[in-house]
């Protein structure tokens, strides 16, 4: 006979809920973790088609990348052994002009991811309003294990490898995670020792003595500062005395961090891959950008305390948060902790779709990383111009460009999201999508 179910205690019950949530949590975030960064940019991209009406025609002709290529480059490693990488190259687009699109060098990268990255490319030229398409390229490689030999020969391997993609008016690679103007010289060698012609235009982020642009090393940053301070101004924000956490500190994070401290703002945390650390009296910018100089990453920085947990940063009661790294890093696990008012996306992708419900929930101003980080890709397209007409322009005159269209798209975004009642990224895209499917019907359907 079955017996009666006996009650459970009340504290049992507490624990079983406690662990059902952490469960459910879990899963969550490992779903999240694993979740398809392209997957996530065409539920962007569907959300703001919605709202524009796009038919199915037009957006058959602008929603998915049209050249993915993938190689396997062999390199001589420093000990004679040879090795092969996989590497990428996506062009998303081509409607608004030649595709235009850094190379990262880094362990993880996918197809998927450079897909992803194509895809915010072609966007985020159009947002900007510059007038190239999207692309993104990508090397399977932990680039700390290289030494400079072997770093070189991997570069010059990819720019061989894929040469026929890349021209000045077809494919204009630039830097990203793990590329700087070094690995732009050596392709840019490549490819010139290959044409026999000496065309700068076809690789941006260059060093200046090989025609690179005043201006460019620190642009993404200067671009994200300049839409911190617009959205500031829409909510009132004083930056002096305001908080701000910055989750990687490389080329845009760092820069970030030395920009947003000139203005007086505290900034409490920084992270690289290996670690943050955090001080709330504000850390010493210029002394940690010292320290990664010198040893290549934070660890050992003794201007601020080791934090337990990294990605703690990302919950840290701040006035700003600026994602510097890598995608997906505030997630629907994470998003209801995320205490800042503002999020500046340095970084491409590092909100998923589900943390933006939330976000949008709590109201948290988000400037979107197709808007937010595209100071890079303006001054690279004023490079491009400069290689070109062969005459280059001093800083102010790059940094007063780039201030003058980040401050039109910033507006024209903040206007977009007012009048048609979505936020800011939804917005972002409605404007970017807008203006890609105009040159897309304006050039036809070619035979
Ligand atoms: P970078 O290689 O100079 O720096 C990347 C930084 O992120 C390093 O400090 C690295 O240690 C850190 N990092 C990596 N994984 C991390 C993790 N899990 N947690 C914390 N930190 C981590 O690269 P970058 O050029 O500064 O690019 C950073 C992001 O900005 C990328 O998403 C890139 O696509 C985007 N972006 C860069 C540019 C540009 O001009 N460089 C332009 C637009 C967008």
């Amino acid at each position: 006979m079955a017996q009666p179910k006996q009650a459970r205690p009340k504290e049992q019950k507490r624990r079983d809920r406690k662990a059902a949530v952490r469960r459910s949590q879990i899963a969550g975030s490992r779903e999240e973790w694993h979740v398809s960064a392209f997957n996530n940019a065409l539920l962007q991209f569907d959300a703001a088609a919605r709202r524009l009406r796009l038919s199915e025609n037009q957006i058959a002709m602008i929603k998915l990348p049209r050249r993915m290529t993938e190689v396997l480059l062999p390199v001589r490693m420093d000990d004679g052994t040879i090795r092969n990488f996989r590497a990428y190259r996506v062009q998303h687009n081509i409607a608004r002009g030649p595709a235009k699109g850094g190379i990262r060098f880094h362990q993880d990268v996918t197809i998927d991811e450079v897909k992803a990255l194509a895809f915010w490319m072609t966007f985020k030229c159009a947002v900007v309003g510059i007038p190239m398409g999207g692309a993104k390229g990508g090397v399977v490689v932990d680039p700390r294990g290289l030494s400079q030999g072997e770093r070189e020969r991997l570069s010059r391997r990819y720019m061989a490898e894929l040469i026929d993609l890349f021209g000045p008016d077809s494919d204009v690679p630039g830097p990203d995670v793990n590329t700087g103007p070094q690995v732009m010289g050596w392709m840019l060698d490549t490819y010139v020792m290959h044409k026999r012609d000496y065309l700068p235009a076809v690789i941006t982020g260059k060093p200046m003595e090989l025609g690179g642009s005043a201006g460019r090393q620190n642009a993404t940053s200067r671009g994200l500062h300049c839409c911190v301070h617009q959205a500031a101004d829409r909510l009132g924000l004083k930056l002096r005395g305001a908080t701000a956490a910055i989750q990687g500190f490389g080329n845009v994070g760092s820069n970030a961090a030395r920009f947003l401290a000139k203005d007086g703002v505290r900034i409490v945390a920084i992270s690289d891959a290996e670690g943050a650390y955090r001080d709330s009296g504000g850390i010493d910018v210029e002394e940690a950008i010292a320290h990664v100089a010198r040893r290549g990453t934070l660890i050992g920085f003794k201007g601020a305390t080791r934090m337990r947990r990294a990605s703690q940063l990302l919950e840290l009661p701040v006035d700003i948060l600026v994602p510097a790294a890598l995608e997906n890093q505030i997630t629907a696990e994470n998003a209801r902790r995320v205490r800042a008012r503002i999020i500046a996306e340095g970084a491409n992708g590092p909100t998923t779709p589900s943390a933006d419900r939330v976000l949008e929930r709590q109201g948290t101003f988000v400037i979107p990383d197709i808007l937010c980080n595209a100071g890079g890709v303006t001054v690279s397209y004023l490079e491009w111009v400069q290689n070109r007409v062969g005459y280059y322009w001093p800083e102010e005159r790059v940094n007063e460009d780039l201030q003058r269209i980040m401050v039109t798209a910033f507006d024209h975004v903040y206007t977009t999201m007012r009048k048609r009642r979505v936020s800011m990224r939804i917005a972002a895209f409605m404007v970017a999508i807008q203006r890609v499917t105009e040159a897309s019907e304006l050039r036809g359907l070619y035979a």
